[in-house]
């Protein structure tokens, strides 16, 4: 495919869209309903309907009965971490493999022009990207996910959650459904405006933010501290009455679901003329200037609180006036801490 149709390339190789970001327009108001109807299929299709069916698919060949969930023991445990592992190994191999290995679309489509392989630096384990981002992943992503999601099972298998039934409550439980991805952005924008405060940056966050121009590795690679707050939600689903399929939905699209944000593509082509978009941009723009898109733009938190960047120039300019004059309020701090 020809990505100058749908973006320009600078010097440096990296591309652009030309229609810039956009929240979706499920929060708008005044409400924009033609604009809704033509969104509306994008909020199933692909992502959201393929966690859905992995959380189903775990529900029916993954999880153990709930007898077994009762007791904690190693067995059931490890084998759940095992699976887990294979399937973040496969999904995310499949994206890297296509796209950062046999380069199979080249740089058609790539925001940073540079792939990670290519730019060895010392904020790396092993100096290397794709290392440390599949080792953090790896290390503490992977038995997090699966230590809440354990937590979550147990606490169903012995009835600590209301746990609700899909023959008795099926207008409830398909309004949650539909509602998990809104409850992921909601809490995802609140941890995630959280950990930007100085320390929390300083400490946990600027782990994942070592990697600028981020790749799939890149999803999960976070510090623990980070792991927790991001797979928690799952812990919602116990709090609420709900079904542990839902939290398993809740779950598969945190942890499967970060890695179209992280793919550093705009389009994934799957043929001649066919791509399918990864609704990545906004993200990308918060890995490169750190301070904008909090969100992914499901709740349009960022256009409320003032720091939307849509990747166009007046964005742009938005956001240096802003930096301005935090550097002014921070220089005007000191300079009051001095006097006194
Ligand atoms: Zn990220
Ligand atoms: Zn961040």
């Amino acid at each position: 495919m020809d990505d100058l149709k749908f973006g320009t390339r600078n010097k440096r190789g990296d591309w652009a869209p030309t229609e810039p970001a956009s929240t979706a327009p499920l929060f708008e108001l005044p409400p924009r309903p033609l604009a809704l109807l033509k969104w509306l299929p994008h909020y199933f299709f692909p992502y959201n309907a393929l966690f859905f069916l992995s959380a189903l698919a775990w529900w029916a060949w993954v999880v153990p009965d709930v007898e077994v969930m009762r007791t904690l023991s190693w067995g059931w445990v490890l084998r759940l971490l095992a699976v887990n592992a294979v399937a973040v190994f496969l999904w995310y191999f499949v994206f890297e493999l296509r796209l950062y290995i046999t380069r199979a679309q080249g740089n058609r489509f790539k925001y940073n022009g540079k792939f990670p392989a290519e730019q060895p630096s010392d904020v790396f384990w092993f100096k290397s990207q794709n290392i440390d981002n599949m080792l953090r992943g790896f290390l503490s992503g992977v038995p997090i996910w699966t230590g809440l999601q354990v937590l979550m099972l147990w606490a169903y298998a012995n009835s600590f959650g209301p746990w609700l039934s899909w023959a008795d409550h099926p207008l409830w439980l398909a309004a949650l459904c539909l509602l998990v991805p809104v409850i992921h952005e909601a809490h995802f924008f609140m941890i995630h405006r959280l950990i930007h405060t100085p320390f929390l940056y300083k400490w946990v966050h600027s782990v994942h933010h070592n990697s600028v121009n981020p790749s799939p590795w890149s999803s999960l690679s976070m510090h623990p501290v980070e792991h927790l707050l991001y797979f928690s939600p799952i812990l919602y689903h116990v709090l609420i009455p709900s079904n542990p399929v839902i939290a398993l939905f809740q779950l598969h699209l945190a942890g499967f679901g970060a890695v179209p944000g992280h793919v550093g593509f705009d389009k994934i082509e799957v043929g001649e003329d066919r791509a399918v978009d990864s609704h990545a941009y906004i993200h990308y723009l918060h890995h490169k200037y750190f301070e904008v898109n909090y969100g992914d733009g499901l709740i349009p938190f960022d256009r409320w609180i003032g720091t939307f960047h849509d990747g166009s120039k007046e964005a742009e300019q938005r956001m240096n006036e802003r930096y301005q004059r935090k550097v002014e309020r921070l220089n005007a701090r000191r300079a009051a801490q001095v006097a006194r």
